[in-house]
């Protein structure tokens, strides 16, 4: 196993090892999946064969109509993230607003958070919906139009699950079958993986803003981000290691 620091780089392990497979670790968003669908495109041109990609992308707007629909939530609003939003553009969360939310897409700054915040207390007061954008620095309306096009070109949707969510119809993405040679899946026909969550992880709700980490039972005993239980502990990314750093 290597760590690469971009998919790009499978291209040169690829051509010094002509007899070996190479299989590329396809995770991330709509801000990783257009690197990875140009990697194949040029792994397809190029006639490169030995590269495979494992896809376990996943899509944003599936998973906020999915927030949308649980009755249990009743979210009157979404701080939508800026990396995702540098490629989808405002399109992605065209729902939120039509579904009487308030959406504002924000940089990761704090100031960005407070001044996102500002900007969704004012729709919310106004009863006047839409998806504004805090980040200009970085998102446009119409996001990067080459790199969502490199996604519909190499990737279609399919159901996915996600880890505490469960099943969210057409949030996945699979290789077209003009690509279907570079899935790993096909490739070295790996069954189905029996996921699982972990005994006690109540990320589902973390992510859904039910609870707090802190209200896990296993929360800095058993679960901390030297000995994570659940995803939400795993990255610095997560909200249950954010949490257990900052509080
Ligand atoms: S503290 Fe750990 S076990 Fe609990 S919800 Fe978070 S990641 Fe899961």
């Amino acid at each position: 196993m290597r760590i690469v620091s971009s998919a790009s780089e499978c291209i040169p392990i690829a051509l010094g090892n002509p007899d070996r497979q190479v299989v590329f670790m396809g995770i991330g968003f709509e801000t990783t999946t257009p690197t990875i669908a140009s990697m194949v495109k040029t792994c397809k041109v190029r006639g490169i064969g030995n590269v495979t990609v494992f896809s376990a992308h996943k899509v944003i707007p599936p998973a906020i109509s999915a927030l949308l629909d649980d009755r249990d939530l009743a979210i009157d609003a979404f701080l939508c993230p800026g990396h995702v939003s540098t490629i989808t553009g405002t399109a992605a969360y065209g729902e939120i607003p039509a579904r009487g939310c308030a959406a504002v897409i924000t940089g990761f700054e704090p100031v960005d958070i407070l001044e996102g915040i500002y900007m969704i207390l004012g729709q919310i007061l106004k009863h006047d919906y839409s998806v504004e954008i805090q980040y200009t620095r970085g998102v446009s309306p119409q996001g990067n139009v080459k790199a969502k096009g490199l996604i519909e070109e190499v990737f279609t949707p399919v159901d996915a699950r996600w880890r505490g969510l469960g099943v969210i119809p057409g949030s996945g993405l699979e290789f077209r079958d003009e690509y279907r040679e570079f899935d790993a899946r096909t490739r070295f026909e790996i069954p189905e993986i029996d996921s699982r969550e972990p005994a006690g992880c109540r990320c589902g709700e973390v992510l859904k803003g039910i609870i707090r980490p802190s209200d896990c039972p296993l929360f800095r005993h058993a679960c901390t981000p030297d000995s994570p239980v659940g995803p939400c502990m795993v990255s610095q990314e997560g909200t249950c290691q954010a949490y257990y750093k900052c509080s």
